[in-house]
């Protein structure tokens, strides 16, 4: 099992430029793991 901290701050939203699925990674994503599109990265909202 994968320990996974969701306060994490190191963490990076990324959004699949084609598909539009997202991602959070705290590594760099290059590729959209779904349909291997362009992804980018897209910054936490604010509230
Ligand atoms: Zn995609």
């Amino acid at each position: 099992m994968d320990r996974v901290d969701p306060y994490r701050s190191s963490e990076s939203y990324y959004e699949c430029q084609s598909c539009g699925s997202r991602v959070r990674s705290g590594e760099y994503v290059g590729a959209c793991p779904d349909c291997d599109g362009r992804v980018r990265d897209i910054a936490v909202s604010r509230e």
